[in-house]
């Protein structure tokens, strides 16, 4: 056995599929310094029991691209390593049991456009050509994607390590990391029996074994094993002439109704199963002596599945069993991949809870390795990044989540579905109001949002839809009070992040893209990588302390994001303090979670509201007095003022594009904030609103939304926020925040796509069938984002979002297109953007359908 080094750039802990693939990938990308320790052989964890399936198609376009660029990773790596990946592209039938399933199928097919996929809606007399054993009866259409088809677990972790190896990294099998302890000096020891490794970087590619490595690091991972079987038929002989005209591997089939799997394997095929009754497997800590085993197969927990696969596979009922497969594999709360760096521990990065290792672990790989070796991922991996679970997400969340993820795992998910699993968890003091007041509850970061607010008497409910559901009047009204009253809000959610200390203001100035306001004044902050790529829009806000000045600054962003953002202020904090850049003195940094509660009104009535209840404060302690007219707090003032008997922080400012103020508080004062704006707003006909309207309310004003238009592949420049980035100081001199060089290059350069608003020329209801046919004109649909935008009779851009502008009465979507398709100049008519199935014909808006010279909002 060779000796072990004493140091290292990288050490990959793990030697299954991704493991070995983070591995390669780092080598490809220079860094072959790189050592991978594995406790057993390679594939000892989860790999090697794999069915070996993978898939290009996904609910997420961004974990689609990553998909594919996997499935075709492996025809060079075959040839770069010299060794057998066992590749079969065979085809893969994607099947729809019912209308809704149908929808999902539509809207994954046109997705699939802009990344350049081939897939197919064909009918259920095309898709028996193809499965010649299915029975038609139990389905109503399906999607052909040519590219899915299965490989050999083992021979592409081999063939992973084998070409990293060629590079000169190194893999230590029977070698197992038993700790890993941060040093003083920042750097990281990988301890094992053989010895230590010192490393600047290391990745927890642990697998079933993932939660134990973060915890050695005292972090826990949210992920959960999960049983899964799969079984094997003897020889069938009625399916050889099927194999023989497939070239010897048949066609594979997801059946999503039935929530089975099944392709050819061995003559025979193969059956797997995402059961109802699902079983968690080492809840509490997978053992380290679990090898190369296979669990004891369940026949009963399977027996429900094949009841499904005998009626619509009827060929199973006659099959013989040879082998029942059950192993355990990992997943995240949301199924999707756990990858990236943890926040605040420099050097420690995960890649874990990898469902689908086949499909996705060379996307994976690649992510990571640019990831780790530029510090950006190269994709929009915002759906797989470590830093979308926060503290909320105990093992007790993770395994309720997971269950019901797995449960699901061929289901439909809405667009507008809130699943049930895990909530509520964090509630704000005002949840109980709110819920007496109808609210139909969704979850966002761990905390209940109301989304709308059920007319009295019905059951608050919403029904799940690709089309529009029951919240459609309901969130209409809620508009209207808005804009022509008032409404209120509860804006806890946001992400609020404090800084404080005589650091602060320089810290924030080489952060964030814009400069930071004057005590007593808000701005909007975009926040750019060192590529001048977005990765956060915020409002900062400035407030002084009236005795000694102390600058307090409130940066107000994305509640979903909140640990996303507190990652890269951590970083940037610790990288700051360590070399002087320009920030002198401590900075105290603190994300306020819902320690801070947050209440908005909004709408032309909103002042008056404000000013029955603004006690009198004095000026000279910073607040206005109870003057809140425009001259004495104007549009983006945030002052302290009393409410009542509420000492709370207001903002001029609103989400809604109308009159608005943001109150926070304490959140031991909300309720009492609640009732007394409520009481107060009660002569204007005050009304509560939820998420939903204020979505609607955007499309008016064509703001974009973190995670939807502002996303880290987009530059300012590219989606409108470019008036909110500095490059120079007040006094003319240049700014030095992070990305300045990339950002002014490409305002030089001039952006080659632009977010656009649109709205749909039919207003919601399409004139047109679905190219299968299925879908019939008259049903009421909007966009829902990622939607494939056409121009001219081609693909040129796609959907980041849309929905009904309730008062501007448009259905709405926004996107980004080339430049010169965004151009005022090109004709704004000859678009069309492609919703479940239909191409629907849109128009460019090239300014807002609402209130364009913002004069409600500044007024
Ligand atoms: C029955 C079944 C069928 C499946 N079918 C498919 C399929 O068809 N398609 C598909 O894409 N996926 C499938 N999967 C899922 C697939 O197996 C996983 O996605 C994949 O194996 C995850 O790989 P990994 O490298 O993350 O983890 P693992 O394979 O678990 O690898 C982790 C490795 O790390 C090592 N390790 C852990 N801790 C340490 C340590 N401290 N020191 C040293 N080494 C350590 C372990 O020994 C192990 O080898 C299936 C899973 C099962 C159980």
């Amino acid at each position: 056995m060779a000796d072990l080094p004493e140091s290292a750039q990288v050490v990959v802990i793990g030697g299954g599929v991704v493991g070995a693939s983070v591995l390669y990938h780092l080598t490809k990308a220079g860094w072959t310094d790189a050592i991978l320790l594995e406790r057993r052989e390679l594939t000892a964890g989860s790999t090697w029991h794999a069915a070996g399936g993978m898939h290009t198609l996904n609910g997420d376009p961004n974990v689609a691209a990553l998909q594919r660029y996997t499935v075709q990773l492996y025809e060079d790596l075959e040839k770069e390593s010299g060794v057998s990946c066992g590749v079969h592209l065979t085809g893969e039938v994607m099947l729809a049991d019912d209308a809704d399933r149908m929808d999902w199928l539509r809207m994954a097919h046109a997705r699939g456009r802009y990344l350049g996929m081939e897939t197919e809606l064909i009918s259920v007399a095309e898709a028996a050509e193809k499965i010649p054993f299915l029975v038609e009866e139990h389905f109503v259409g399906a999607l052909w994607d040519p590219v899915g088809g299965h490989v050999d677990p083992s021979g592409v972790t081999h063939a992973y390590a084998t070409a990293a190896r060629m590079a000169g990294a190194q893999v230590h099998r029977n070698t197992w990391a038993h700790d890993v302890v941060q040093r003083p000096d920042g750097l990281w020891d990988v301890v094992t029996e053989r010895g230590t490794i010192t490393c600047e970087h290391f990745v927890n590619c642990g697998g079933l074994w993932a939660r134990e490595v973060g915890r050695m690091c005292g972090i826990e991972l949210p992920i959960l094993a999960m049983e899964h079987m799969y079984l094997l038929t003897e020889e069938i002989p009625e399916i050889r002439p099927w194999l023989d005209a497939t070239g010897g591997y048949g066609i594979g089939a997801v059946d999503f109704g039935g929530e089975i799997y099944t392709r050819a394997e061995a003559g025979g095929l193969l059956l797997g199963t995402y059961e109802q009754a699902c079983v968690p497997w080492s809840e509490r800590e997978t053992p380290w002596d679990f090898g190369s085993q296979l669990l004891a197969p369940d026949l009963e927990r399977l027996a429900p599945s094949l009841a499904v696969a005998f009626e619509h596979f009827p060929i199973y009922a006659d099959a013989g069993i040879r082998q029942v497969i059950n192993g355990p594999f990992t997943f995240a709360p949301d199924g999707n991949p756990v990858i990236g760096p943890v926040r605040g521990q420099r050097g420690h990065w995960v890649a874990c809870g990898v469902m689908a290792g086949l499909s996705q672990g060379g996307g994976v790989g690649l992510s990571m390795a640019n990831w780790m070796t530029t510090g950006d991922p190269g994709f929009d991996v915002w759906g797989m990044d470590v830093a979308r679970f926060g503290d909320w997400t105990t093992p007790s969340y993770t395994r309720a989540k997971v269950m019901e993820n797995y449960s699901r795992r061929f289901s439909i998910s809405f667009p507008n579905e809130e699943l049930p699993a895990a909530r509520p968890l964090h509630t704000s003091p005002i949840y109980d109001r709110l819920d007496d007041a109808n609210a139909v509850w969704g979850s966002s970061y761990g905390l209940e949002t109301a989304l709308w607010f059920q007319q009295d008497g019905a059951e608050p409910i919403e029904d799940v839809t690709y089309h529009r559901s029951n919240a459609f009047d309901v969130v209409a009204e809620e508009v209207h009070a808005v804009r022509t009253g008032v409404g209120l809000i509860e804006t806890t959610g946001f992400a609020k992040h404090q800084f404080t200390g005589p650091g602060a203001r320089a810290l924030l100035d080489r952060v964030l893209a814009n400069r930071i306001p004057a005590p007593g004044r808000m701005a909007l902050a975009p926040m750019l990588n060192h590529d001048g790529k977005l990765i956060g829009d915020f409002t900062v806000a400035t407030l002084a302390d009236p005795f000694d000045g102390a600058e307090t600054f409130l940066v107000l962003g994305s509640g979903v994001a909140e640990g996303y953002h507190e990652r890269w202020f951590r970083e940037q904090i610790a990288s700051h303090l360590a070399d002087g850049g320009g920030c002198d003195g401590d900075v105290n940094y603190r994300p306020l979670g819902t320690e801070l509660a947050g209440l908005s009104i909004a709408g032309p009535k909103a002042r008056d509201v404000l000013a029955a209840v603004v006690g009198p404060t004095s000026p000279s302690s910073g607040g206005t007095g109870s003057d809140v007219s425009t001259d004495a707090f104007a549009f983006r003032d945030i002052q302290r003022m009393d409410l009542g008997m509420v000492p709370a922080i207001v903002g001029r400012i609103t989400f809604t594009g109308d009159l608005g103020y943001e109150c926070w508080v304490p959140t031991s004062l909300q309720q009492r904030l609640f009732d007394l704006l409520m009481e107060a707003g009660e002569p204007y006909g005050i009304r509560l609103f939820g998420l939903r309207a204020l979505d609607s309310m955007r499309f008016d004003k064509g703001f974009g939304g973190w995670a939807s238009e502002f996303r880290p592949i987009y530059t300012p420049a590219e989606s409108g926020l470019d008036s909110f980035v500095a490059l120079t100081s007040s006094d003319g001199s240049d700014r030095n925040f992070i990305g300045r060089d990339a950002a002014a290059a490409a305002r030089a350069a001039g952006p080659e796509r632009r977010l656009c608003t649109f709205t749909l020329d039919d207003g919601g209801t399409p004139t047109g069938n679905s190219d299968d046919g299925t879908t019939e004109s008259g049903t009421a649909s909007d966009v829902l984002g990622d939607e494939p935008i056409w121009h001219g009779g081609e693909v040129v851009g796609w959907a980041t979002s849309g929905g009904y502008a309730h008062w501007s009465q448009a259905s709405c979507a926004m996107g980004y297109v080339p430049a010169a398709a965004a151009d005022p100049a090109t004709p704004p008519d000859a678009f069309e953007i492609e919703v479940l199935g239909v191409r629907r014909p849109v128009t460019r808006r090239d300014e807002p359908l609402f209130d364009p010279t913002g004069i409600r909002m500044r007024g």
